[in-house]
C-alpha cells in the first residue's frame, strides 16, 4: 500500500514503515505544505500525520482510498473523527508515551516563570549580573503553594505526582471522578472549577481541545484568579482566549503565564510577546529524543495494524461492528 508520513521520522521507524508499503516520506524538519499534503494524499491508504496538519473535509474529499490516519501525538484537535468514521477512515493517537515529558515540561514552566529563569538568563547573558544583592530578580517561591490542575487525566496525574517533591498541595477539577488505581502516587482534592481558581497558586491545563473546553479559561475565569497566581498551559492553545490572558497580565489581574501553546499557533497574541511576566515556548511539550521515538514508532505501528485489517492499538473509531482481529 501506500503511505504519506507528513513529518521527519527516525530512521527506525522509516524503515519499519518502508520494509511493508510504498513510504512518501517528509525529509524536512517543517510540515509539509498544505499542497503537497493535498497532492499526495489523493492516491495513498494511509496517512502518517503530524498535530499541525488538518485532516478535514477537504483533505477527505482528495483521498479516496485513505483507509487510516495516525496522528503522531495524544491530542486530536487536527482531525475530523467523525467525518473519518462516517467515510470508514480509521483514526489514531498516540497516547501514554508523551505523559512524562509533557509533566516535566510543565514543571520547568512553572518554575522558569516563577523564579525569573528565562529573565535571569537574559541578564547574565548580556553582560549585566556585576553583583549580587538582596532584592535582584526575586521570585515567587513554589514550595508550599497550592497547584490547581485542570483535566485530571495521565499529564495532570504525572504533573500532581511530581508535587509532593515541593510540598505542594494539589487540587483538580476535571470531567470524571478518577478511577481508584488513577489516584495512586499523589494526594489530591477534587473541587469545582471556580473554587480550584480561586484557591490555586498555580492553575495548570491539561485537558483536550474540544468544543466544551474551547476558552475555558476566559476572561470571567482568569478574574477568578488570585493577582498573584500563575497560570501554566502545556494543553492547546484555544483552551485559554489568549486576548482575554493579554490584558490579564497586563493589568496585573494574575501575576503571569507560562505557555508552551497558543491560540492561533504559531502566530502569538497582540502584545503577548511584549510582556515581561511571561515565558513562551514554541510547543515542545512532548519534544525529548526518548518521547519522540516512542511517538512515532506508536503511530506507525498504529498505521500498519490498521492497513493490515487488525484493530490498531489505540483506535478512536474502531467500528463496534467489527471484532478485534478482522
Ligand atoms: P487524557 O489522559 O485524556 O486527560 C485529559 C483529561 O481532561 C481527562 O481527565 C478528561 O476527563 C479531562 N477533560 C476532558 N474534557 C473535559 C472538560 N470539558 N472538563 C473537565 N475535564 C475534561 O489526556 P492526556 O494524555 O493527559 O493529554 C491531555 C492533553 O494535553 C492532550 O489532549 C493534548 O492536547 C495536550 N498535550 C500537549 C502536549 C504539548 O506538546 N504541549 C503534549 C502532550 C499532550 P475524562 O476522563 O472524562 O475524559
Amino acid at each position: 500500500m501506500r503511505i504519506v508520513v507528513s513529518g521527519r521520522l527516525p530512521d527506525v521507524v522509516r524503515e519499519r514503515l518502508e520494509a511493508q508499503h510504498e513510504v512518501i516520506l517528509n525529509l524536512h524538519d517543517a510540515p509539509m505544505a498544505r499542497a503537497d499534503l493535498l497532492d499526495q494524499v489523493a492516491n495513498s491508504d494511509g496517512l502518517l500525520c503530524m498535530i499541525t496538519d488538518r485532516v478535514d473535509a477537504e483533505l477527505l474529499d482528495r483521498a479516496p482510498n485513505l483507509k487510516m490516519v495516525a496522528n503522531c501525538g495524544v491530542g486530536y484537535d487536527n482531525i475530523d473523527v467523525a467525518d473519518c468514521s462516517r467515510r470508514g477512515i480509521l483514526v489514531s493517537n498516540t497516547p501514554g508515551v508523551l505523559t512524562e515529558a509533557t509533566a516535566e515540561l510543565t514543571w520547568a514552566l512553572i518554575l522558569a516563570i516563577s523564579r525569573n529563569v528565562v529573565s535571569g538568563d537574559a541578564y547574565t547573558r548580556a553582560g549585566r549580573f556585576r553583583f549580587w544583592a538582596p532584592l535582584h530578580f526575586l521570585g515567587t517561591e513554589v514550595s508550599g503553594k497550592t497547584l490547581g490542575i485542570i483535566g485530571m487525566g495521565r499529564i495532570g496525574r504525572a504533573v500532581a505526582r511530581r508535587a509532593a517533591g515541593f510540598q505542594m498541595p494539589v487540587c483538580y477539577y476535571s470531567r470524571s471522578p478518577l478511577p481508584e488505581d488513577a489516584a495512586a502516587g499523589f494526594e489530591g482534592e477534587a473541587v469545582s472549577f471556580d473554587a480550584l481558581l480561586e484557591r490555586a497558586d498555580f492553575v495548570t491545563l491539561h485537558l483536550p481541545l474540544t468544543r466544551e473546553t474551547q476558552h475555558l479559561i476566559d476572561a470571567a475565569a482568569l478574574a477568578r484568579m488570585k493577582s498573584n497566581a500563575f497560570l501554566i498551559n502545556t494543553a492547546r492553545g484555544p483552551v485559554v482566549d489568549e486576548t482575554a490572558l493579554v490584558g490579564a497580565l497586563r493589568s496585573g489581574q494574575i501575576a503571569g503565564a507560562a505557555l508552551d501553546v497558543y491560540e492561533n499557533e504559531p502566530a502569538l497574541a497582540p502584545g503577548l510577546a511584549e510582556l515581561d511576566n511571561v515565558v513562551l515556548l514554541p510547543h515542545m511539550g512532548s519534544a525529548t529524543w526518548e518521547t519522540r521515538t516512542r511517538m512515532t514508532a506508536l503511530a506507525a505501528e498504529n498505521l500498519l495494524a490498521g492497513l493490515a485489517g487488525r484493530q490498531p492499538p489505540n483506535c478512536l473509531n474502531w467500528p463496534s461492528s467489527r471484532s478485534a482481529d478482522t
